[in-house]
């Protein structure tokens, strides 16, 4: 059409006695209370499904005549004044929730969390899988704990890409520009009513960065946006996707994150204690603090001290190739000019990120090497990753180096179903949300009666069902599909009648998730799903990158395989996965299918939603189900740690879920329908729910990150900034000492070993270390303890010599008269690692001497 386009919004005027409606919608509050939620929907159901569940973009479109009825209407005033006690309810607790640990956190200080995608809600579209929402759920967790938390992370102006899948499974992404003004953000405003800006440096340019913030509860989420006229056109689209983009957006998407968002902290006069790297994508933080403190005239070496000693890293990539990183003439260009305010050359800066001998320049590595809390996230992933990052520490056995471990959780309230609430209510007794770490408390999902635990299932799994139909409806009808079809496709999924055993597959289509394993055997995956007395059905849903081109390949063969005529209507292919549709499947199926390949799924999380809501997990026991199986509260499908090859290992894993599916999972299902419901399945449901609640949710993550890393940082850093730091640059210098010395340790052993000793009798050991220089308090010398043949004998006993006296030559004698406790057959052996009092982890320095 000709002429000139002009766009005209119409807003509603929002009734007074509704005002506070606004306040519900710019909280993400709303993300987690369900009841806030159904309050906007009520209002009017369409339109709210139509703004994806925004409640500010929704406010902004409903009708006036609507508002005006609701602001009239009783009913709707009662259920809002109800939401409304509740949120102020929230505001208010005050009361200090007590943290665990032995150095609880105090008011003033702060933990600052940075990631690179955040998923609360899908009314904020900057997240694309399993870590933007672990992200998401950490926020809620700190504010529900109350921590002194902020979070900063990127504003995409896309985020991460909507999806519709043809009738041939070929996945089509589509990105929409998000409208800022209908997601639940605000600018960061100065004090004179400006939009708060800073600065970072680019190769010959400064990037401008506007901050935005969300807030998340008690928690406060901050937002960079560097889509700003002052910038050029290549700047302005920095952060234009999520994960879009080649390795130069990467690269300066991570420096606007890393070092942006430490400037924008530093512009608004926040002072972490703590800064904590969720995933390698925001290492560059550290940069920026070290360029901090040498600006202020810090050597580099203590300035990275000092920097390492209140930085917590957590990695979620059990495979080096999957650490981030970027070749190094890329690092070259974009930190030559700026790496002397950072008080090294270029080379040394490369050498942070050095892993392997390799060129490339690592994340991993240099959030490694900044910072002294490491950690997995889950025990299995821990021990992989111990291996994988052992560089670090050369001289330290895997098992024993600083690399920890927190298993992951969910937030229970955002992934709960409503349905249950009652019903814990009176079984758990009132105020089950505040004891969700009570195993106690879960034992009461016992006292249930099984008909009503089933048909409480039974009715999510009939909600669930209502939006699988309506996504393959419209589905079908826009990939030109007939009626006859889709009521053929259609005919398990009946809301009406739930009463098909209904197993979910959905999380990224990632090719080590293996989507397609359950098809090796297609024969035999007929027989399970064929029999009419028995039916299954299987619901698949997820994304693929669109640069996966084999994870795309996998949604083709399941579409293939969809469509074969014995497998029509028994197996689904869902298009559009993402929070909403998450929360319904979790919720509603009655199996959670995870079989990833050993050990490459680090947690995982979708299966603690399933579980939560009474879904029994069938899974390979890999990540968090490696810890959570008991054996009887679901099915563990066991890895092939030593296949000859992937094939072998397919075939083995695959035959395992076909044989567990067939000879226990329907069996058990369809058992006793006489009854009505199978007692044998609601028994397995409610151990599941007993056994995984109180350990796979968010509170005890969050609680362990205070103990084991939160509040011990936070007093560390307490005391090294107490004395201006100068602590940390004698640190710096000792290291330096001790790293130039340590080849010349040389321990000797002085008394004579004695190989047998009666019960009660001590023997004193004697060792001479040569110390090279250095002083006796530099080392600590040590027995350890273990029987022979031990599998783990690095977790054994150590017994600590003392230092006695000096000998010739620069020797020093350490002694211990030991009286052995145990009788039996012990091995021991000695050796010699540096100590010193502002150490974060015993073996920090990786260095270790045997005699
Ligand atoms: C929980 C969740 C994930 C993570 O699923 P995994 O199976 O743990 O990979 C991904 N996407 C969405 C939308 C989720 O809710």
């Amino acid at each position: 059409m000709a002429g000139t386009r002009y766009l005209l919004e119409v807003n509603p005027e929002i009734p007074p006695r509704l005002a506070r409606l606004e306040e519900l919608a710019n909280n993400l509050w709303y993300s987690w209370d369900r009841p806030t939620r159904a309050l906007f929907s009520r209002l009017h159901p369409a339109l709210w499904r139509a703004v994806n569940h925004s409640p500010k973009a929704f406010l902004k479109r409903i009708d006036q005549k609507r508002l005006k009825e609701a602001a009239e209407d009783p009913i709707f005033l009662g259920t809002m004044n109800k939401v409304l006690s509740a949120y102020d309810t929230y505001a208010q607790m005050h009361t200090q929730i007590t943290l665990p640990g032995k150095q609880p956190l105090v008011h003033t200080d702060q933990i600052a969390y940075f990631c690179a995608e955040f998923g609360f809600h899908e009314s904020l579209p900057i997240y694309s899988g399993g870590l933007g929402i672990l992200a998401g759920d950490h926020c809620k967790a700190a504010s529900d704990l109350r921590l002194p938390f902020i979070a900063v992370g990127l504003l995409y102006r896309q985020g991460y890409f909507t999806q519709t899948i043809d009738r041939d499974g070929r996945q089509d992404a589509h990105y929409a520009d998000n409208d800022f003004d209908d997601m639940p953000i605000a600018p960061v405003l100065r004090a004179d009513g400006s939009d708060l800006r800073v600065s970072t440096h680019l190769p010959g340019r400064p990037v401008w960065i506007k901050v935005w913030q969300a807030q998340v509860g008690h928690a406060t989420l901050y937002l960079l946006d560097t889509d700003l006229p002052e910038n050029t056109e290549h700047d302005r689209n920095i952060a234009h996707r999520l994960y879009g983009g080649d390795r130069t957006t990467r690269i300066e998407q991570e420096i606007v994150l890393g070092m942006g968002g430490v400037k924008a902290l530093a512009e608004m006069g926040i002072q972490p204690s703590v800064w904590h790297i969720n995933e390698g994508h925001a290492a560059f933080l550290i940069l920026e603090r070290i360029r901090g403190f040498v600006t202020s005239g810090m050597p580099f070496t203590a300035a990275l001290e000092i920097v390492a000693c209140n930085t917590v890293f957590t990695t979620h990539t059990p495979v080096p190739a999957g650490h981030d990183h970027f070749d190094e003439g890329t690092v070259r260009r974009y930190f030559e000019e700026c790496c002397a305010e950072m008080g090294c050359d270029v080379d040394g800066l490369l050498a942070l990120g050095r892993i392997d001998n390799q060129r490339d320049f690592n994340m991993t590595a240099l959030a490694l090497r900044g910072s002294r809390y490491h950690n997995g996230v889950s025990r299995i992933h821990g021990d992989v990753s111990a291996r994988i990052c052992a560089e670090l520490w050369p001289q330290v056995e895997p098992a024993e180096n600083p690399m920890d471990y927190v298993t992951n959780g969910v937030h229970v309230p955002s992934f709960l179903a409503t349905d249950w609430y009652e019903t814990f209510d009176r079984h758990l007794g009132l105020g089950w949300m505040h004891r969700l770490t009570d195993h106690g408390c879960w034992q009461g999902i016992h006292r249930i009666p099984d008909q009503v635990f089933w048909s409480i299932r039974q009715s999510l799994k009939a909600q669930m069902l209502h939006l699988v139909r309506a996504r393959v409806r419209e589905q079908h009808t826009r990939n030109h599909g007939s009626e006859a079809h889709l009521d053929r496709l259609l005919r398990f999924a009946d809301p009406a009648s739930p009463t098909v055993l209904t197993i979910g597959f959905a999380r990224r289509f990632a090719t080590y998730k293996r989507a397609t394993l359950l098809f090796k055997n297609l024969e035999w995956l007929r027989q399970i799903l064929g029999d009419n007395e028995r039916p299954v059905l299987f619901i698949f849903a997820g994304k693929a990158h669109p640069a996966d081109e084999p994870g795309q390949a996998m949604m083709r063969e399941i579409q293939a395989v969809a469509s074969r005529p014995e497998f029509e209507g028994r197996i689904l292919l869902l298009e559009g996965y993402d929070l909403h549709l998450s929360r319904r499947l979790v919720s509603g199926v009655d199996v959670w299918l995870n079989n990833p390949i050993y050990p490459l799924e680090a947690s995982g999380t979708s299966g603690m939603k399933a579980a939560i809501n009474g879904a029994l997990n069938l899974s390979v026991l890999d990540g968090w189900w490696g810890e959570a199986y008991d054996g009887a509260n679901g099915w563990g499908i066991k890895p092939v740690a030593d296949a000859l090859d992937p094939g072998q290992r397919d075939a083995e894993e695959s035959r395992t879920l076909y044989e567990l599916l067939q000879d226990s999972v329907v069996p058990l299902y369809y058992r006793n329908t006489s009854l009505g419901y199978s007692p044998d399945w609601v028994a397995m449901a409610k151990r599941s729910i007993a056994t995984i609640m109180p350990r796979f949710n968010m509170e005890r993550m969050l609680k362990e990150y205070v103990e084991k890393f939160y509040a011990p940082a936070s007093t560390h850093w307490r005391k090294v900034a107490a004395d201006d730091f100068a602590g940390m640059r004698q640190l710096a210098d000792w290291k330096g000492k001790v790293r130039a010395a340590w080849s010349g340790i040389k321990l000797r052993r002085v008394d004579s070993p004695v190989a047998r000793v009666r019960y009660g009798e001590t023997v004193r050991i004697e060792i001479a270390v040569q110390l090279n220089g250095l002083r006796p308090d530099d080392l600590t010398v040590e027995l350890v303890f273990n029987r022979p043949n031990e599998r783990n004998p690095i977790r054994a006993n150590r017994f600590r010599l003392q230092q006695h006296q000096a000998l010739a030559n620069g020797e020093h004698l350490y002694v211990r008269d030991l009286t052995p406790e145990q009788c039996g057959k012990l091995e021991y052996r000695v050796r010699a690692h540096p100590t010193h009092p502002l150490f974060t982890h015993p073996l920090e320095m990786g260095m270790m001497a045997w005699l």
